[in-house]
């Protein structure tokens, strides 16, 4: 990932070739909103320029996802920011877009894709976009007393929908293990006690992360195991905790037959879709700087490995995993703030 690439001005989708080469390739029809439920968006070179691609592309719902130990900061104080420069934006990439010549029949296939899109009305009302806050297993070393009254000061902002990404890290170990499960209990009694779900980062970790939360219990609002990327026995006991199973670019590599059959696994009612921008993109965009709008490509091979070929069968799906996404992530914060339990049972 080389974050100095050539930044594209327009809403073509530019693949990485060899020796700094850019080839231009077909987006797929997706015919319907879909969500990115987990995106660095403040971590992308041009955050807003990112959100309008989202919004041309029909990614109009993603929750962010921040860092109290790293980033938090910036996205709490610039994402509305973002989210609103992103509408001209959009605006701007169309219109230069529908400028250019038709030669080339990628192009003349994208233009026709964003003519239909643009022909809804509210097609440009902006990316809804909600804030999932947590502290990664990578920085659960930094994660003091200061850190943990700043993260509850966040969590009370009306955005924030769930916790995350928090959990275990054992593939890179930059905080020592018996840290990284500290912080992580730490954080699922939060979501306990703000009735918050979770967002999990697991990375060779899945057993004792399954055997922390069956100690903490899970919480009821909701677990969300982000960019699945193993194979379906690992899955298993995940499903039989109703965890919601968000698939991202390794969805779509070539070898990643495993993932795909995980995939058919999950029940349609937990099924999410995700990019973990700027990492992760996925095929044919590889390489490249990840951003929201790529969750086309990961769609479109989750409709295609789930069997759903005709559009409007595809609409069907895309529409369940938009309500499973703003199900999870999107709630009203009067349904979670922390309420204490004792008085609920009085009434
Ligand atoms: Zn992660
Ligand atoms: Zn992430």
């Amino acid at each position: 990932m080389d974050y100095n690439e050539p930044i594209f001005n327009d809403a073509l989708f530019y693949q990485k070739r060899k020796h700094g080469k850019y080839r231009v390739v077909a987006a797929p029809s997706i015919g319907a909103a879909i969500s990115d439920t987990h995106a660095h968006i403040q971590m992308l070179p041009n955050p807003a320029l990112a959100l309008a691609k989202a919004l041309v592309w029909g990614v109009d719902f993603v929750c962010d996802i921040c860092d109290v130990c790293e980033d938090a900061e910036t996205a709490f104080e610039n994402l509305s920011a973002y989210q609103a420069e992103a509408i001209p934006l959009a605006h701007d990439l169309v219109a230069s877009t529908l400028l250019l010549p038709d030669d080339d029949p990628v192009v003349a296939m994208t233009k026709e894709q964003i003519r239909e899109r643009v022909s809804h009305e509210g097609w440009d009302d902006g990316v809804h976009m909600r804030i999932a806050v947590g502290c990664h297993p990578h920085n659960a070393k930094d994660f003091d007393g200061e850190a943990l009254s700043r993260l509850r000061t966040l969590l009370s902002d009306p955005r924030v929908c769930a916790i995350g990404e928090i959990g275990l890290d054992y593939h890179y170990d930059f905080s020592p293990r018996p840290v990284q499960v500290e912080v992580f209990r730490t954080q699922i009694r939060m979501a306990h006690e703000l009735g918050l779900p979770i967002s999990l980062h697991i990375r060779e970790a899945h057993d004792e992360a399954l055997r922390i939360l069956t100690e903490e219990g899970f919480p009821t609002s909701g677990v969300l195991l982000h960019c699945f990327n193993l194979d379906p026995q690992t899955l298993e006991p995940w499903l039989e905790h109703d965890c919601f199973v968000a698939f991202g670019g390794p969805l779509t590599f070539k070898a990643s037959d495993y993932v795909r059959a995980s995939a058919r696994l999950v029940p349609k009612d937990r099924l999410l879709t995700e990019t973990d921008a700027p990492y992760m993109a996925p095929e044919p965009m590889r390489g490249v700087v990840c951003g929201p709008q790529h969750t086309v490509y990961t769609a479109d091979v989750l409709a295609r490995t789930l069997g759903y070929e005709a559009l409007d069968a595809r609409a069907e799906l895309f529409g369940q995993l938009m309500d499973n996404a703003k199900g999870l992530l999107d709630r009203d914060p009067l349904d979670w703030q922390c309420i204490p339990a004792k008085l609920i049972e009085k009434d």
